[in-house]
């Protein structure tokens, strides 16, 4: 019988608190909360999360107007109460998170803290890590907000003991990413200030530095591949994102990406990133559509087959596997699965390869 997600309010012991502000309080994914017990529910296909993802919270809510985004100022409502990548994100005390995370620890491969766009959120951000680094040793990452640091940043937060670093870029070019982002939308964030931090990061973080990617803004997938083998060439890696479209966003009358679309961006960020290929094995129609990829039948049928390039890209655990695999962020259970939280099954690969669309050659 195929599993449904299951989410009651019945149960739940703490109620999330409204108008309290990090760093003492925090938000956290509903996947987080389930993981956490904070909330009951299951995942759909008995997916587990192994990253808990934190968000930092303030009642004026993030100051940037990302037109595809939950948090952005523009959407109205009461900021605590938007969805963000889709989900609920509920608030805690941060010091009941951290007891919850010490109890379900061995469930528990890596902690993510995310910045929202306001000064403040840089010193909380160091001050949440270092608050969970006190009692934990599990790794953590922070999803950064480029327009509000600098480099001495990057090197405090690292201080306090975090060890990888995320920079939403999300747009791929820099039309889209002032369109959406910047002056298009009134809001304060450059696409140069964006990569230049991504520069120190590598500097600061080495190769723990990884850029992440919406698909389905609008770019070709030509845009899309290019950028992905830009971050690989400065040193990052990239984690891909399904375009969704929030309600009450400004982009919530947008589609999602073609799922072909997707799954030939999955198999060449995996190929660019794991250094099989680059982009100069890659040809492209005269519209920017990944057509033919210059690799042997049988290594690109290997690599197909092991499901990996379908599955989430996100922040390692400790034993290198991807720990934020962030289950259905990307699509409601039940709907066709964009970034697989898990290895996909014989049937799923089946259905991939069908919508893969893409030519193997040899040239
Ligand atoms: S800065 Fe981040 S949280 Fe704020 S609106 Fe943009 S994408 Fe959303």
């Amino acid at each position: 019988m195929k599993e449904v997600l299951i989410l009651m309010e019945a149960g739940c012991e703490l109620q999330p608190q409204l108008s309290f502000e990090s760093p003492d309080y925090v938000r956290t994914s509903l996947a987080a909360a389930m993981t956490l017990k904070l909330l009951p529910g299951r995942f759909y296909r008995g997916a587990k999360l192994y990253c808990i993802n934190l968000l930092l919270t303030y009642s004026e809510g993030c100051a940037a107007n990302c037109a595809y985004c939950g948090l952005s100022r523009s959407r109205g409502g009461q900021w605590v109460e938007n969805s963000f990548i889709r989900v609920d994100w509920p608030t805690y005390p941060l010091t009941e998170i951290i007891d919850r995370m010490i109890k379900y620890k061995r469930s528990i491969r890596r902690v993510c803290v995310s910045m929202i766009t306001r000064p403040k959120a840089v010193q909380d951000t160091i001050t949440i890590v270092r608050r969970i680094r006190d009692k934990l040793d599990t790794p953590i990452s922070a999803l950064i907000t480029p327009t509000v640091m600098n480099r001495r940043d990057l090197e405090a937060l690292k201080e306090s003991g975090c060890d990888h670093i995320g920079v939403a870029i999300d747009a791929a070019t820099p039309d889209l990413f002032d369109k959406y982002r910047g002056t298009g939308v009134k809001g304060p964030h450059k696409w140069d200030k964006y990569w230049e931090t991504v520069k120190q990061a590598v500097e600061v973080y080495g190769d723990a530095v990884g850029v992440h990617l919406i698909v389905g803004l609008g770019e070709t997938e030509k845009d899309m591949i290019e950028i992905i083998q830009y971050a690989q060439d400065i040193g990052a890696s990239t984690h891909l994102f399904s375009f969704y479209p929030e309600e009450n966003s400004q982009m919530s009358n947008y589609q999602p990406p073609p799922i072909e679309q997707y799954r030939r961006i999955q198999i060449a960020r995996y190929l660019i990133n794991e250094k099989i290929k680059t982009i100069h094995d890659m040809k492209f129609t005269p519209e920017g559509r990944l057509e033919a990829v210059n690799i042997s039948l049988e290594e690109f049928e290997r690599i197909v087959e092991s499901g990996i390039p379908f599955m989430t890209s996100g922040c390692p655990g400790v034993n290198g596997e991807v720990a934020c695999n962030r289950p259905y962020a990307n699509e409601k259970p039940g709907e066709v699965i964009r970034n697989y939280p898990f290895k996909p099954g014989k049937t799923d690969i089946k259905l991939i390869r069908k919508q893969l669309k893409l030519k193997v050659q040899s040239w």
